[in-house]
């Protein structure tokens, strides 16, 4: 395991590569983000926008899938707003939100004065799909991100909606498994790092039926040619920031986390809709040997804002940290004991990053300063 030499990303994550200045895809695509010229990318979403005005669409120009947070309210507000587009706000629920997620999506409505739909998808069924995600593979969160790429996008094709926007383009931003060339179409957005190569049809079984999974399921992508569906990202037409989208949402009534960065995090605004996504974030740490604190880190770095050593502090004073605080919560909420949530992080620890030294798992390679 090897860390990136400009920021503090390890090559452990998946997809990520260090070149010989020792610099990672992210800070790679940083390079090429200074390069690209925004007034023309900023054109070209101007000209998508001018056809989708001119076609007349009966219902909405456009589907923003918020959940409340700092960059979804930032993009409805660019199409509802700066291009005054009808744009329809469409939310996957979270099952255990916050009570600033609540508050969040509800002064995002009210803020940005557009029509809003939730969907609410069969608890019983989530839960199961999330349980077996959990168990099996670690990662909890995969089957809302199915959900929310799926729903959103089949919620399109029912209403005859011509634009899908979604934030930014991961593989790009982050850096990841996917080719990290910007790119405007977010078409296969269900084959994102987020997703890879799986469907939800891999989790049927005696518990999930196929007639329980319709917004799980991505439309075919004839389908969404053939009936005039575009999917973008907006990080490929306006220069991304995600720390820029907050402090411009912040003066319209996003509010952070009240009670400070959640435990690891060294921000108060980042993911704290709902109460289930930290300990999948955190077995990260398990599986590739960092977590948020290092996410958080780096994206200040690209950005500017942060050197590489006040990153290494940060990282080394967070990363320890356990998210128990929603422990409970997401035992409950899985229907499993402290016993299988323990078996299950002991099974997702990498022995090649992780050793047992006097009775205590010890990170083979900690995060150092360059001499
Ligand atoms: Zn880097």
């Amino acid at each position: 395991m090897k860390y990136c030499s400009n920021c503090v990303m390890p090559d452990s994550k998946p997809g990520i590569v260090l070149d010989e200045r020792g610099y990672c895809n992210a800070c790679r695509s940083k390079e090429v983000k200074e390069k690209i010229d925004w007034d023309e990318r900023y054109k070209e979403l101007e000209g998508i926008v001018e056809d989708i005005k001119k076609a007349e669409h009966p219902f909405y120009d456009c589907i923003v899938a918020v959940s409340g947070g700092k960059d979804s309210w930032f993009q409805a507000m660019m199409l509802a707003e700066r291009f005054g587009l009808k744009v329809l706000c469409v939310t996957l629920a979270a099952h255990l939100p916050t009570t600033e997620g609540i508050s969040n999506l509800n002064n995002m409505i009210k803020d940005l004065n557009v029509d809003h739909m939730k969907i609410t998808i069969k608890p019983s069924v989530f839960r199961k799909i999330r349980q077996k995600c959990f168990l099996r593979q670690g990662e909890p969160n995969w089957a809302e991100h199915c959900a929310m790429f799926s729903s959103v996008v089949n919620t399109a094709l029912i209403y005859d909606v011509p634009l899908v926007v979604w934030g930014e383009d991961i593989a790009f931003e982050f850096g990841g498994l996917q080719r990290s060339d910007s790119k405007p179409s977010a078409l296969a957005i269900n084959k994102s790092d987020l997703i890879k190569e799986k469907t939800i049809h891999d989790w049927l079984d005696d518990d999930i039926s196929d007639r329980d999974i319709f917004f799980y399921k991505y439309p075919d992508y004839q389908k969404l040619q053939d009936a005039g569906v575009k999917s973008v990202y907006l990080g490929h037409f306006v220069h991304w920031y995600g720390r820029k989208n907050y402090e411009i949402v912040k003066e319209r009534g996003f509010v952070g986390r009240q009670a400070g960065p959640l435990p690891g995090n060294f921000l108060d605004y980042d993911n704290i809709d709902e109460k289930l996504c930290e300990i999948n974030i955190w077995f990260k740490y398990l599986k590739f040997g960092f977590w948020r604190a290092t996410d958080q880190c780096c994206y200040d770095i690209w950005n500017n804002r942060m050197t590489r050593d006040e990153a290494v502090d940060i990282v080394n004073r967070l990363q320890d940290e356990f998210p128990g605080n929603d422990l409970s919560d997401f035992l409950n909420f899985h229907d499993i004991s402290k016993e299988e949530f323990w078996d299950t992080v002991e099974k997702f620890r990498n022995k090649d990053i992780w050793e047992m030294k006097e009775g205590q798992w010890v990170h083979k390679y900690p995060l150092l300063k360059q001499s």
